[in-house]
């Protein structure tokens, strides 16, 4: 709440400063306008070319405004004692107003205090420490999941996304998962991965390079530029280091191992199984591990099923999409927990029945993002530990 308390405030204090004299000149000359254009429509004109100016300063200060990135400052929801500390100066300073010119000039001076205070002292990030964490974060039908790992390091897999026949102008990264990390006390990310070229999983993620500057990109090998110019374009402008990862890579990560077990460059995908160009990565710590299998699809499925994919938590694919999770793959993964990233009543029926009932038969324990909102497990390296939501 800090962070669009404080935004508003320093906008409103420029546009104060700038607009208040403008809107003082244009009301007088706009009434002076209208009252002389009885009178003569010539003489009129003067006060109206003042009322014109006056208005096309005001809307040249909003499109300044708009443009400048002091409109937009980003900070992390403020730990409670500088939250305190910010409303005490903010309460001060509405107090000081009006008394006096140095009353005013003090309590100016109090809330720039209270605005440098918030954006300079972080808010440490609240992750659990020694543990491998898996969030699937709800982001309507589509995929986020945050990963933090045993040393602290943060990676995002995927930022959600709106169809573009959805008509909304609403930014699923900019609107659900940048303040879902802010209350995490997060402020940079270390990785970002996009599983592939689909807006459900790609759509929230420019928005949360600009707000949190990954060091690195992840992408699947083969991904097609065109298919994500504004993700290359502003990983570019952040200076974001592009990583391609394929079947066979793998490496240690946070004090976890990463193994990815497709896309496989050497098996083509048919243009009407474009899910199965899906990065599906495993990550193991310790004894417990997790298979994060985007929208694979069975042609995936079935190579990944081939590549010991054994794992105790299992991000189902697709979005519990009867075209996935087969009997076969359940069969080798043997999963203890499941969780499906789905939007709640979407119009693809998701999840189908007959996945819920292959995880039934598998015994697998399911937490769906529709129902159970973010649904967070923690792997310590011996057991996971799924975590409900809060209730508020
Ligand atoms: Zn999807």
């Amino acid at each position: 709440m800090a962070y669009y308390f404080h935004r508003a405030t320093s906008v409103a204090i420029l546009a104060n400063l700038l607009m208040v004299p403008l809107l003082q000149l244009l009301m007088p000359a706009a009434v002076l306008a209208i009252g002389l254009s009885y009178v003569s429509l010539w003489l009129a004109k003067i006060p109206a070319a003042v009322a014109g100016f006056a208005l096309s300063g005001i809307s040249q200060t909003v499109h300044w405004l708009g443009g400048m990135n002091i409109a937009d400052v980003r900070v992390p929801t403020p730990g409670l004692p500088v939250l305190t500390a910010s409303g005490i100066l903010i309460l001060i300073a509405i107090l000081m107003t009006r008394r006096s010119k140095f009353c005013t000039a003090v309590g100016v001076a109090l809330l720039c205090f209270s605005a440098v205070g918030v954006w300079e002292i972080r808010p440490h990030q609240r992750l659990r420490p020694g543990v491998l964490e898996v969030t699937a974060i709800d982001v309507g039908q589509g995929d986020s999941l945050f990963l933090g790992f045993p040393d602290g390091k943060t990676i995002l897999i995927d930022g959600g996304g709106l169809s573009f026949w959805m008509h909304s102008q609403m930014d699923l990264g900019e609107d659900v998962v940048s303040p879902y990390l802010w209350s995490r006390g997060i402020v940079r990310l270390d990785a970002v991965a996009l599983t592939h070229a689909h807006q459900d999983h790609m759509g929230g993620l420019p928005a949360i390079i600009a707000n949190f500057h990954p060091r690195e990109l992840w992408l699947p090998e083969g991904i097609l530029p065109d298919e994500i110019p504004d993700l290359l374009r502003i990983a570019q402008r952040y200076g974001v280091k592009v990583i391609h990862h394929q079947a066979g890579d793998i490496f240690d990560y946070g004090r976890a191992t990463i193994r990815v077990l497709a896309p496989d460059p050497q098996i083509p995908v048919r243009l009407s199984h474009r899910n199965d160009e899906s990065m599906v990565m495993k990550i193991t710590y310790g004894n417990t591990s997790a298979l994060l299998e985007a929208d694979a699809e069975k042609g995936t499925e079935k190579l990944v099923s081939t590549e010991q994919p054994a794992a105790d938590l299992l991000k189902i694919a697709h979005h519990g999409s009867a075209s996935s999770t087969n009997a076969d793959l359940l069969a080798v993964v043997h999963p203890k927990f499941a969780v499906i990233s789905v939007g709640a009543r979407n119009v693809y029926h998701h999840p189908r029945i007959q996945v819920l009932e292959r995880l039934q038969q598998a015994g697998a324990v399911t937490y769906r993002t529709d129902i159970n909102g973010a649904s967070t497990f923690y792997l310590d390296g011996s057991v996971v530990i799924p975590r409900m939501p809060d209730l508020r």
